[in-house]
């Protein structure tokens, strides 16, 4: 198609979402691609980063979804080069959960957690499953209502509690039952017992949140979507702005016109020089709050007051290399334990031994969740540092003087918060924000979801495919009209 003939789009932000509509906008050969990403490198919270020889997801990145399209999609992208042989790696699940001194198996194995307990704390977990079953709650709103009907308040208490509050900074009857509904899905004790002692005969229908496989780019989760990217700029129909922070829209009769973009640093400083970008269709994968405080003229003050309401729960990770090997066969280790802060150790080694500059050197990744307003977000680099070390010592799985160097990195909304009002501050701004014809909006933290890659893969095909048949449309319209004006 001649190019002056295509339409444009303008994606913001450069995160799986964002990638997976440009690629496929620039596939289907109608389109011309601007993607506007502040970030000085794409992949979102799915990025890798290097450091001294060592590679770091923020938080490692596992690959799974139920859905097929998803699947050839990646497969499509990571097929193995001749000299690199497999790109993409298929992984067998290892986790454990750390609480009071000890190590329990995720997903909860029965005879695993009656060694771990004591004889009474165990007794305490089967009279508090029995009187839940015999008694459930009726009404079921809070994150802690609805595992406590699946698993009894002692378990729950133990294997939920902490580690949730840790991941939110909110009390588990503050969170909305919908979490739970969305992440753990069909899943309680009985079906934990019973996968425990069966499972292996049942390896098809096993539920999402025990599967035990997935998949694992060789170098890192952020080299699929670089390749993305490298696809969409060698289509020549897409280019990828980085640096470029969307903070203006303006929009009329509930058209977007332009987006407006600085660099990030001059967002922060203050001295903006903006650039217009004008397009017949605008996908948006930035903060949903963000979107709307960003219009212009602002909507109504309901509406930007239901924005305000959202909230987001920030990631610090400090990163370590270590000098020493095998250090634990977990790719992830949930912290359930308060004494200290951390709430989950990766260990990129067990991903990927390309992850580690060095056979014997580990590269070990530990999550803080914070508010950004908050003292803890405010530490310094060398004291989030010296906390790491120290926390991995009291833990007993890595001692201080083997750690070689450490580096952190910050992400200020790794969560949209789903917290008892959400949906409907959600609701208001999407009643508003479905009214706009030619804006599309995906991924995490566009829609507000508490998802993984592959949803916010999904959510940027259906984004496409809407445009895409709307274009259809418009095209098979105007043909009837010229037919009946030519009868005429
Ligand atoms: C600790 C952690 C571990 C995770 N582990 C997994 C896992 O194992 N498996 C899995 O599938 N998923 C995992 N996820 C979820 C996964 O990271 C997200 O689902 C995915 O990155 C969402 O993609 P996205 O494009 O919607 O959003 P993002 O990745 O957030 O990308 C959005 C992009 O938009 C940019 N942006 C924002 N505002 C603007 C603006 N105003 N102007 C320009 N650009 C802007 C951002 O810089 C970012 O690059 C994890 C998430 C976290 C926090």
């Amino acid at each position: 198609m001649d190019k002056s003939l295509k339409k444009e789009a303008v994606v913001i932000g450069a995160g799986p979402a964002g990638l997976t509509a440009a690629l496929e906008l620039v596939k289907s050969d109608k389109f011309e691609v601007k993607i506007l990403e502040k970030d000085f490198v794409v992949g979102g919270i799915s990025k890798t980063t290097e450091y001294n020889g060592c590679k770091f997801d923020i938080g490692p990145h596992h690959f799974i979804t139920d859905s097929k399209k998803v699947e050839d999609w990646w497969f499509d992208l990571m097929k193995p080069e001749q000299e690199n042989g497999n790109l993409f790696i298929n992984l067998c699940r290892f986790t454990r959960i750390y609480y009071k001194k000890h190590f329990f198996n995720y997903p909860l194995q029965p005879l695993n957690v009656l060694k771990g307990l004591s004889f009474f704390e165990c007794l305490y977990c089967v009279f508090s499953y029995i009187k839940i079953c015999l008694f459930p709650i009726k009404k079921v709103k809070t994150f802690q209502d609805w595992v406590t009907n699946k698993f009894g308040y002692r378990l729950f208490f133990i294997f939920f509690k902490t580690y949730t509050e840790k991941v939110w900074g909110i009390s588990c009857n503050k969170i909305s039952a919908d979490w739970a509904a969305q992440r753990i899905k069909g899943f309680s004790l009985s079906k934990a017992i019973f996968y425990a002692f069966f499972g292996r005969f049942f390896k098809k229908n096993t539920l999402r949140t025990l599967s035990d496989k997935f998949y694992y780019p060789l170098f890192g989760a952020g080299t699929l979507w670089n390749r993305v990217a490298f696809n969409i700029e060698s289509s020549k129909l897409g280019k990828i702005f980085l640096n470029k922070n969307v903070v203006g829209i303006t929009h009329n009769d509930f058209k977007i016109t332009s987006v407006f973009s600085c660099n990030a640093k001059d967002s922060i400083s203050g001295a903006k020089k903006l650039i217009e970008h004008r397009a017949d269709y605008f996908f948006s994968t930035m903060p949903i709050k963000d979107l709307i405080l960003s219009m212009d003229p602002l909507p109504k003050e309901n509406i930007i007051k239901a924005a305000k309401k959202l909230r987001y729960r920030g990631l610090i990770t400090v990163n370590f290399i270590i000098n020493k090997k095998n250090i634990c066969f977990d790719h992830w280790l949930y912290i359930h334990d308060k004494s200290v802060k951390m709430g989950r150790i990766g260990n990129m080694n067990n991903f990927s031994l390309k992850m580690v500059d060095n056979p014997n050197h580990t590269a070990l990744s530990l999550e803080y969740f914070t508010f950004v307003d908050s003292s803890f977000w405010k530490k310094t680099d060398d004291a989030l540092i010296r906390l790491g070390k120290r926390e991995i010592e009291k833990i007993g799985i890595v001692k201080k003087k083997d750690v070689i160097s450490g580096m952190i990195l910050r992400l200020q909304k790794a969560y949209p918060i789903y917290d008892k009002n959400y949906k409907k501050d959600l609701k208001i701004i999407f009643d508003y924000l479905n009214k706009f014809s030619n804006l599309q909006l995906m991924g995490r933290n566009g829609l507000h979801k508490y998802n993984n890659m592959d949803i916010a893969m999904l959510s940027a095909f259906k984004a496409v495919d809407i445009v895409l048949q709307s274009e259809k449309d418009e095209k098979l319209n105007k043909e009837t009209e010229k037919i009946v004006q030519m009868r005429v």
